[in-house]
């Protein structure tokens, strides 16, 4: 395809359908992909038309529900919605765990969102800092007169923060709104609020400021939660020790770290996706605080209590939102949080540091005892199987005999199918 262009102007333009129209001519693509991008699911055409630009069709993944989760002694279903199997299993079984010493505890989460604005070519540091000290209240009205509604709710601006920081382009003094966004992520409000007070604040320290933006480094948005897991229930004293050497490695070692960590975000993602959060303001959170210290180390930590139980705990930044963003106009979002009851951002949070710990404690489990592939690899055959459209009861036999081989690829998939239909004379 030498002569192949993907320059396209005015592509946004287009109304929907015709979009859709222009990829079917551009790549010749057959009716059946043509169906696929008019399925829009539960979505309008004008509903999904406005999310982002450029508007093809809708992509859909699974949404499952996690049980047994009882955190600060409130039961919650938990909707998760991700393509990997046997997290949300996973998930269900350690909460089911967690309760028989009283489930899972979970600290209050202040809503707290940092806005940064960063001044450069001050004149005088000392006197901007000054300036700024001088004139705080100032600074916090013009913010909160942004923002009457949240206002009315007891949140707005309240604080600010100083930094000094040394750059190759000099230094420079980073000013940070702290406001507390109450129930939504909060990006929006407080970018609108770090624009609203920069000609002010320019003006009172002789600065020229460039960028008025949220910091996803929520640190005063960091939500804890702990559980006790009973050593017979996970499997033994043997298990629990595995866990422990597991989390030593990961302490030890950022290569680890990183793998575990992403077994938390598996569950926190997951509910991130289902209740219409932002899953990158969530992952650069967690990363970042992750290796705040100066080392990537992992979100959770483990020890055993007097009777050789395992006690987790996790700690890291959480910036949800129960309204705001698309949380309440993507349907299948509202849904979730409806199946999952909170009353607040905060309690958003709670459930999902207590979920991330349940799926830590999941993953190390496997990996301690049987080993990460037996469960993954039961529907992670039938999922490879399917790609190849067959019956439903070639799949299942194709599907036993690659894990009585220990062969769960596609190419295998495919032999092993071809030989079933022929000895079936299919
Ligand atoms: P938003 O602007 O959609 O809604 C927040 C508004 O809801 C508030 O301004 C407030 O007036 C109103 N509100 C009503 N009831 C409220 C309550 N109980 N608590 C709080 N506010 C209430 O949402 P947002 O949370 O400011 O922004 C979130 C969106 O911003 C997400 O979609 C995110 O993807 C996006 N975003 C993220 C980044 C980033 O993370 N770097 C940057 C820009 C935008």
């Amino acid at each position: 395809m030498t002569d192949f262009s993907s320059e396209f102007s005015g592509f946004y333009k287009l109304p929907l359908e015709e979009r859709q129209h222009q990829l079917v001519k551009l790549l010749d693509l057959n009716q059946e992909e043509f169906e696929l991008l008019r399925t829009l699911g539960y979505f309008l055409p004008s509903q999904i038309d406005r999310l982002i630009e450029n508007v093809v069709g809708s992509y859909q993944l699974p949404m499952g529900l996690a049980f047994n989760f009882k955190i600060n002694s409130k039961d919650y279903i938990v909707p998760m919605v991700i393509e990997e199997s046997s997290v949300v299993a996973a998930a269900s079984k350690i909460a089911k765990i967690a309760r028989e010493h009283g489930g899972f505890v979970s600290d209050e989460v202040k809503s707290i969102m940092i806005s940064q604005i960063q001044l450069t070519k001050v004149k005088d540091i000392d006197k901007a800092k000054e300036s700024i000290a001088k004139n705080k209240e100032k600074i916090l009205s013009i913010a909160n007169e942004q923002d009457p509604i949240l206002n009315q709710l007891g949140g707005g601006a309240k604080d600010l923060e100083i930094r000094e920081i040394e750059t190759r382009k000099g230094k420079m003094l980073i000013l940070q709104l702290l406001v507390d966004v109450k129930d939504a992520m909060g990006a929006n409000i407080v970018n609108t609020m770090a624009e609203a007070v920069s000609p002010y604040i320019e003006d009172i320290c002789n600065a020229k400021i460039y960028l008025r933006i949220v910091s996803n480094l929520a640190t005063h948005r960091v939500a804890k939660s702990r559980a006790v897991f009973d050593k017979n229930l996970l499997g033994g004293e043997e298990v629990v020790e595995g866990i422990l050497n597991a989390y030593e490695f990961a302490v030890a070692d950022p290569y680890r770290a990183t793998t575990h960590n992403k077994g938390i975000m598996n569950g926190i993602i997951a509910l991130t996706l289902a209740t219409g959060n932002d899953t990158r303001a969530i992952e650069a959170g967690a990363h970042a605080y992750a290796s705040i210290s100066g080392c990537y180390k992992p979100l959770t930590k483990f020890d055993v209590d007097s009777e050789g139980n395992l006690v987790g705990e996790i700690e890291i930044p959480l910036a949800f939102g129960i309204i705001g963003g698309i949380t309440r106009s993507h349907p299948m979002a509202r849904l979730a949080l409806k199946i999952l009851n909170v009353g607040s951002a905060g309690e958003l949070a709670q459930v999902a540091a207590a979920l991330g710990l349940a799926q830590n404690v999941g993953a190390l489990r496997a990996l301690a005892s049987e080993g990460i592939q037996k469960g993954h690899m039961a529907l992670h055959s039938r999922k490879i199987v399917k790609l190849a459209s067959v019956s439903d009861e070639i799949i299942e036999e194709a599907a036993e005999r690659m894990i009585t081989d220990k062969k769960i690829q596609v190419g295998s998939a495919k032999e092993i199918i071809e030989l079933i239909s022929k000895s079936k004379n299919l």
